[in-house]
């Protein structure tokens, strides 16, 4: 049996010593711990995202084992995380709480029962959050980001891409004649197309990149540090791909040719505010449209200010 992983971050040796005790009298396992004693080196390790479970010191030496868990989830860590605190207040029990924890004990009240239960109880809460977390931002038939979701991210980008002056483009997906599907094919058809054009997006932009269900047969792409010349490089190579690769209904066994049509445009050369993205890009998508589909254009550049 594969044993599961426990990362104790503690400046205090003697409580490795005691959690090694504790761990060696649960009813479940086996368990493997994992040591870290100060703050850098606890992060790293929780960062690296192979632990099941982290038992995280509230206070770390000088460092403060909140600020670990923010940072750490700040990065997108989602391992489940029980503090061990010294004392027992209703403001500890809170800002733990808010910072992400999933439960807390406090130091010398420890049993192995308790902390076996504990954890378990926290895995189980980290793993409802998960799926919870699923539900609210992915699209039900594609996998991908919902609207929502992509909208809060989108909203993220634009901001982060004004102030720190890095470009950003929004991509703008339609599929061409995709009525045509539903119409001759039927609809439950028309979803395994949806599917296949959003697993082939999927799988071909960067991982730091972002691909959403906006509506209907519409995907957004949210292509970071990208410049519109870079992102429509990038998407013109999307499209060839899915034109050269039907998708294969498994059901039927039957090929459908897909293409697609799409707009390009950038933060902040095509727009200043997410609202005023999406419509240059969805005004490119429009001329692709109008210009015979299956292609990919650019946001028309904006013109020069009066003099
Ligand atoms: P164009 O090339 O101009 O984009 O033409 P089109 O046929 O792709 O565009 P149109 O907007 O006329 O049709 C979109 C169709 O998408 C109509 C709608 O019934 C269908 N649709 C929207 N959501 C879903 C879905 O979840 N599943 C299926 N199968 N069809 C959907
Ligand atoms: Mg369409
Ligand atoms: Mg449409």
């Amino acid at each position: 049996m594969s044993s599961l992983k426990l990362l104790l971050i503690d400046d205090d040796r003697l409580q490795h010593t005691l959690v090694k005790g504790f761990v060696g009298k649960f009813r479940t396992g086996p368990w493997e711990i994992d040591n870290a004693l100060d703050y850098p080196a606890g992060l790293k390790k929780l960062l690296s995202d192979k632990h099941s479970v982290c038992l995280l010191d509230y206070r770390l030496g000088e460092h403060d084992g909140l600020e670990l868990l923010r940072e750490a989830r700040a990065a997108g860590c989602n391992v489940p995380v029980v503090f061990l605190t010294a004392d027992s207040s209703v403001e500890t029990d809170e800002a733990a709480m808010e910072a992400g924890a999933m439960d807390y004990l406090v130091k010398g009240e420890i049993t192995p029962r308790i902390l076996e239960h504990s954890i378990r109880y926290a895995r189980k809460l980290a793993d409802t959050l998960h799926q919870l977390k699923q539900l609210a931002t992915r699209d039900a038939l594609t996998g991908v980001f919902n609207r929502r979701e992509l909208q809060r991210m989108l909203a993220e980008e634009c901001a982060r891409s004004l102030r720190f002056g890095h470009p950003f483009s929004l991509v703008m997906v339609d599929i061409d004649h995709f009525k045509n599907v539903n119409d001759t094919h039927g609809h439950q058809v028309g979803d395994e197309v949806l599917k296949h054009v959003a697993n082939l997006i999927s799988g071909q932009i960067r991982t730091v990149d972002r691909v959403g269900r906006y509506g209907g047969e519409e995907f957004g792409i949210l292509m970071i540090e990208s410049s519109r010349t870079q992102a429509l490089e990038g998407m013109r190579r999307i499209a060839a791909l899915l034109a050269e690769t039907p998708c294969i209904v498994a059901s039927t066994g039957l090929t459908l040719p897909v293409t697609l049509s799409a707009g390009v445009a950038e933060i902040p050369v095509d727009a200043k505010t997410p609202e005023e993205l999406v419509a240059a890009a969805d005004a490119a998508l429009y001329a692709a449209k109008k210009a015979g589909r299956n292609r990919v254009l650019p946001a028309e550049p904006a013109q020069p200010a009066e003099a």
